[in-house]
C-alpha cells in the first residue's frame, strides 16, 4: 500500500506513520510543520519506506497512492484559534483537496474528525447519531464548524462521486509526542507538574473528559480502514471519564510533584462533559481502548521527562 498522511509530523500522524511503515506500507508524511514537528519523524528519515513532505494541505496536490489519512488541522484550542480563518480553510479545503485526489488516483480516503462535532452536548454519552449542540460564531467554532462541513464533503463526494470514505470521530487522546507547548490538558498539566509550576484548571474543574490513549486510537484507524462495511462516522475514544480535577490530582501524585492547582477563567463554550458511546465501533470494528488513563499517564511523564531532561 502506497499511503499518504497529511499532518504526519504530528502527534497522531507521527504515530501512525510508524504504525503504517511497520508493515511494510510506503508511507508519504505531508505536513506544514505549524504544531507539527521533525523531531516526532526523525527517525523514520532514513527509513525507506519513508517520505516527507513540507506542504500545506490547502495548496493543491498530487500525489499517486491508494490510501489517504487525512489528519492535518491544528488539534489544540490554543493553536486552532491563533489563526481561525487559517483553521477552517485547512478544515475544509484541505478535505476538498483530499477528496479530489482520492477521486483522481481511486484512494480510500479517512478523515481525522472529532467529538468538537456534538460542541457543548446535551446528550451523554454521545452516540454518531446525535447530531450535536454547536455555537456556529464562537471562538472554537473554527475548527467544530470546519470539522462538521468536512464530515459533510466527504459524505458528499462518497454520495455523489462514489468516493471510498471512512471518518473516524476521535475523542480527547494524549501520550508521547504531543507537543510541551500544545496546550491541551494532559500536555499542560504534566508539563507543568515536572517544571514545578502550578497546574491551571479552567473554570470549577468539574467539566468532564474522557481520555485515550494513542496507542488505542491508532489501533481504531487501521481497523476502520482496513475493512470496508463501515465508513463511519464511528467515534473512538475511551469511556472512561473523569473531571479536570481528578485528571489534576492524578497527575499530581504521578509526578510526585510539589505544584497546586490553581483556578484560571473558563474559556467560552467550552464543553461541560464529553463521554464517547463506542458501542459501533464495538460491534463493526471489534475494536475497545485497553490502556487505563494512569497507565497511559506514566508513559506520557517518562517522555516529557526525558524531552525536558527533567
Ligand atoms: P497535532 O497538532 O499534533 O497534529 C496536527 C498536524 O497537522 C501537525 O503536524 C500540523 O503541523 C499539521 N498541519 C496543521 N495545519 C496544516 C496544514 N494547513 N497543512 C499541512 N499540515 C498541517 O494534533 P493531533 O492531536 O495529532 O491531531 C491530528 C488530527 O486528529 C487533527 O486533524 C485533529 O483535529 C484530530 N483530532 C485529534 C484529537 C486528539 O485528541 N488528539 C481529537 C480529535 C481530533
Ligand atoms: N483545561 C484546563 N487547563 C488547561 C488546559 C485545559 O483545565 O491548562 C481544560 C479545558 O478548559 C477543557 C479540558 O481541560 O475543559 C480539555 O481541554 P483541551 O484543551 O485539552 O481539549 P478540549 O476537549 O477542550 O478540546
Amino acid at each position: 500500500m502506497r499511503v499518504l498522511i497529511t499532518g504526519g509530523a504530528g502527534f497522531l500522524g507521527s504515530h501512525l506513520a510508524d504504525r503504517l511503515t511497520d508493515r511494510g506500507d510506503e508511507v508519504i508524511c505531508m505536513d506544514n510543520l505549524f504544531t507539527g514537528s521533525k523531531r516526532n519523524i526523525a527517525h523514520l528519515r532514513e527509513h525507506p519506506n519513508f517520505e516527507f513532505m513540507r506542504h500545506d494541505v490547502i495548496d493543491p496536490f498530487k500525489v499517486e497512492v491508494d490510501r489517504i489519512y487525512n489528519l492535518a488541522c491544528p488539534a489544540s484550542p490554543v493553536h486552532y484559534q491563533y489563526n481561525a480563518i487559517k483553521t477552517i480553510k485547512t478544515s475544509v479545503v484541505g478535505a476538498i483537496n483530499c477528496l479530489g485526489l482520492a477521486k483522481r488516483v481511486n484512494a480510500r480516503v479517512f478523515q481525522a474528525s472529532t467529538s468538537e462535532i456534538y460542541g457543548d452536548p446535551d446528550l451523554h454519552p454521545q452516540p454518531e447519531s446525535y447530531w450535536g449542540n454547536v455555537n456556529p460564531i464562537g471562538i472554537r467554532s473554527c475548527y467544530d464548524e470546519g470539522k462538521r462541513c468536512a464530515e459533510t464533503l466527504f459524505f458528499d463526494y462518497h454520495r455523489q462521486n462514489g468516493v471510498d470514505i471512512r471518518i473516524a470521530r476521535i475523542f480527547n487522546t494524549y501520550g508521547p509526542r504531543m507537543s510541551p507547548e500544545d496546550g491541551r490538558v494532559v500536555s499542560n498539566f504534566i508539563v507543568q507538574s515536572l517544571k514545578g509550576e502550578d497546574l491551571t484548571v479552567f473554570g470549577d474543574g468539574t467539566q468532564t473528559r474522557s481520555f485515550c490513549y494513542f496507542s488505542d486510537l491508532i489501533d481504531g484507524f487501521v481497523r476502520l480502514m482496513d475493512q470496508d462495511a463501515t465508513v463511519g462516522p464511528v467515534n473512538l475514544g475511551n469511556p472512561g471519564e473523569f473531571t479536570m480535577l481528578e485528571l489534576a490530582e492524578n497527575v499530581i501524585k504521578l509526578t510526585g510533584t510539589k505544584s497546586k492547582i490553581i483556578f484560571k477563567p473558563l474559556p467560552q463554550d467550552d464543553p461541560k462533559q464529553r463521554r464517547p458511546d463506542i458501542e459501533t465501533a464495538k460491534s463493526e470494528l471489534n475494536w475497545e481502548p485497553t490502556v487505563p488513563l494512569e497507565e497511559g499517564l506514566k508513559e506520557t511523564i517518562g517522555y516529557f521527562r526525558e524531552l525536558l531532561e527533567l
